[in-house]
């Protein structure tokens, strides 16, 4: 890449693990291992056996001193990675297979050990269960660790003790060992070629808030060591030899945010109420099992919102009943949140699996998706419900469906629901016969029909993510309409209005879990409408918290009175802009 080209260059991939990282660039070029194929005379049979069996002892010795040598508490936690890598290499099938396909076939080490592999690859690509065929990628790992040691006869691990002052690692792809092993003491930040949420790194860096961007393509071929790199792993960006001016902007954001870091851990802990008593509970939105970890740390009362999307995402077949279950009793019984609302499939629209077949359509957005496509193809829905059903036992569990339009589609899905009971019962399978349910109100027209809707369900959640969509046809993901998209809109603040009257009248309680319950600035028009809980990205909690405990929530009923007789959300913002900037200066002074 022309360096000339790359000054200042911005690269977008997915942002994995939040907060901002500036520093050099510590490139680990892994690059393929090229694997030499021979045929053996007989008498050197013998002797490649040994040099096998020398490089498994050596990648059993590299693991466990990796294991010992972890820096780090909270990254001892992973470990059990290390173990599992120490087992695979161990395993009598696996190992005695790569010597006697040597034996028999009398092929040279490297040649054997990528049939067997080969093999066992495949073997993977076929289990149903989505974290065992996960494992396949932990059978490549310790490949490519073998292989290095055979090839090179060194050491397989990357040299972290030549790492000088803190360093972004930037790599095709890190295993576990490789993100354990490093002294994380001096890792800014991880940038990888491949990988999504659920990579092993993007898990540990989240867990050690280590700010990380992945599935960026070529970043490798496009960064040399030492150059400088931006990452903000809110964003997804990774900026490459930044200019002067930018890498300041940078770096006063990023002061900023660990100066706040250690202080929105003391917030995360404390009760989310305001000055004057108003009790509003703080949930998580989350789409990840991993996450959890995330959202005890930073003070969430229950799950808001599960989106169970990636559960289809990730994986090559339709997720089984007991895929389902399995999931959803670990979260059942995670002790550290009160309560986990289950958001049944969300497909169509900017979200797609690719083994549910959705025909091409014009208007994805306002076509088969979501509930629509779930009582459309019932076995999917009643697998996924099945499994809701039966974790339920086990813990506090509360279902939600998406994008419902009016009351038939509640009905329709309450009666699959009841039939997925039934069915259960006659199996004698326990469930909570008592689950609340809910729906998500975030196509307009259920905001006219709240107080009919609220009869029918247990509780209602905004999601103003749709919401705003809908009501005022911009697409959300469409960056040429995005300056229309206005969640102080004056029609938007109604129908949030209406909805909370009408489910108040109706005695049930609403959630508001669009992108809108994060954002601090809204929080006191929020706590003015009297919402019962905000689901937000664990991250943004403390902040959300702090401004809780800072209103009154009588004040904020006052300021929603004032800002209802708003024309736009222009006006609206900056009446709430002026007002927040003189309650929290040191949060909206520079227009957070
Ligand atoms: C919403 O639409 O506001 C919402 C929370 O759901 P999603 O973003 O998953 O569509
Ligand atoms: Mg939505």
């Amino acid at each position: 890449m022309n360096q000339e080209r790359f000054q200042n260059g911005k690269l977008k991939g997915t942002p994995v693990s939040s907060g901002i990282a500036i520093g050099k660039v510590y490139l680990l070029e892994r690059g393929r291992i090229h694997v030499s194929k021979y045929t053996l005379k007989d008498e050197q049979v013998e002797k490649e056996t040994a040099r096998f069996k020398a490089a498994v002892k050596r990648s059993v010795e590299e693991l466990n001193s990796i294991k010992d040598s972890i820096p780090d508490d909270e990254v001892r936690k992973h470990a059990f990675i290390i173990d599992a890598h120490l087992l695979i290499l161990q395993d009598r099938y696996f190992y005695n297979d790569v010597i006697d396909i040597m034996r028999r076939q009398r092929i040279n080490a490297e040649w054997a050990l990528d049939i067997v592999v080969s093999k066992f690859l495949s073997s993977f690509e076929k289990v149903e269960d989505p974290y065992l065929r996960e494992r396949g990628q932990d059978v490549n790992y310790i490949y490519q660790r073998l292989l290095r040691i055979l090839v090179k006869g060194k050491v397989s691990g990357m040299d972290a003790k030549g790492i000088k002052g803190k360093v972004v690692i930037v790599a095709h792809d890190l295993s576990p060992a490789d993100t354990i092993q490093l002294d994380l003491n001096k890792v800014s930040g991880f940038v990888t070629d491949v990988g999504g949420r659920t990579s092993h790194t993007s898990i540990v860096a989240r867990a050690l808030e280590i700010p990380a961007v992945v599935g960026l393509g070529t970043v490798t071929g496009l960064v040399r060591n030492n150059e400088t790199v931006i990452i903000d792993g809110d964003e997804g960006v990774v900026i490459v030899n930044p200019a002067p001016e930018v890498q300041r902007e940078y770096l006063a954001k990023q002061v900023d945010l660990s100066a706040q870091r250690k202080e929105f851990l003391r917030i995360a802990k404390l009760r989310s109420e305001t000055k004057d008593g108003f009790r509003i509970r703080v949930g998580a939105n989350i789409e990840l099992l991993a996450e959890m970890d995330i959202v005890e740390r930073y003070g969430a009362e229950g799950i808001g919102l599960y989106r169970t999307e990636y559960i289809y995402l990730s994986r090559k077949t339709l997720p089984t009943e007991m895929d389902h279950y399995h999931i959803y009793r670990k979260l059942a019984e995670n002790r550290a949140v009160k309560y986990t609302t289950i958001r049944t499939l969300d497909l169509g629209g900017d979200k797609f699996a690719s083994k549910i077949e959705v025909p091409k359509e014009i208007n994805p957005a306002m076509g088969l998706r979501a509930i629509r496509l779930c009582i459309k193809e019932l076995d999917i829905f009643r697998a996924q419900l099945r499994g809701i059903l039966r974790a339920s036992f086990y813990g506090p569990l509360r279902i939600l469906f998406p994008m419902v339009s009016g009351m038939d589609e509640v009905k329709r899905a309450k009666a699959v629901l009841r039939e997925c009971m039934d069915e259960l019962r006659a199996e004698q399978v326990p469930f909570n016969e008592e689950i609340e349910i809910g729906i998500m109100i975030e196509v307009p027209s259920t905001t006219m029909i709240t107080d009919l809707l609220a009869r029918e369900v247990d509780f209602f959640s905004i999601g103003t993510n749709d919401l705003i969509q809908y009501t005022l046809a911009i697409d959300r993901v469409n960056e040429y309409v995005s300056y229309l998209y206005e969640p102080l809109h004056p029609s938007v603040l109604r129908m949030i209005k209406k909805t909370v009257d009408d489910a108040h009248a109706g005695k049930i309680e609403v959630c508001l879990c669009g992108e809108m319950a994060g954002e601090p600035l809204y929080v006191p028009i929020l706590l003015g409408l009297e919402l019962d809980e905000l689901s937000m990205n664990a991250y943004v909690i403390p902040r959300v918290k702090k401004i809780i405990r800072g209103l009154g929530q009588s004040y904020c009923k006052e300021l929603v009175k004032e800002i209802f007789s708003k024309e736009s959300a222009k006006e609206s913002e900056a009446l709430l802009r002026k007002e927040m900037t003189t309650m929290f200066p040191e949060d909206f002074a520079r227009g957070a």
